[in-house]
């Protein structure tokens, strides 16, 4: 009777009604403890399931520490302008007529700066 797919949606419902839990907590009474405790019991929950968390949720925890990223408040933004795509020496060497294309499109490449989120409780840092 549809067992299996019925406890999937209930661990999608008990890691959506933590992640709001968590948002919440944070925004009002700004309790981290709490917030941790509750993203460590997010992930488990996510691992044990094996539910695939969604880009979003995942990067707003630190892997670290399980703090809840804010940028401002509880993270850093940090853009990096060293940190540049070069083209790779297979996209450089082309034939005459492409190689216009080529170095057109390899500068639009290199404009990318990298985005580096830290975490203000344990320093760590993820290329966004
Ligand atoms: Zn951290």
């Amino acid at each position: 009777m549809g067992r299996g797919s019925g406890q999937a949606s209930d661990h999608a419902h008990r890691i959506n009604y933590l992640y709001q839990a968590i948002h919440t907590l944070h925004c009002t009474k700004g309790s981290t403890d709490l917030c941790r405790s509750y993203a460590s019991l997010l992930k488990k929950v996510a691992s044990k399931s094996q539910t695939r968390l969604s880009r979003t949720i995942k990067r707003s925890f630190c892997k670290k520490c399980d703090m809840f990223l804010i940028p401002g408040a509880t993270a850093l933004l940090i853009v990096d302008d060293s940190v540049v795509d070069k083209p790779s020496p297979a996209e450089v060497v082309t034939d005459g007529k492409n190689s216009i294309d080529q170095t057109s499109s390899a500068e639009d490449t290199e404009m990318v700066p990298a985005i580096r989120i830290v975490c203000a409780e344990c320093g760590a840092s993820t290329i966004l």
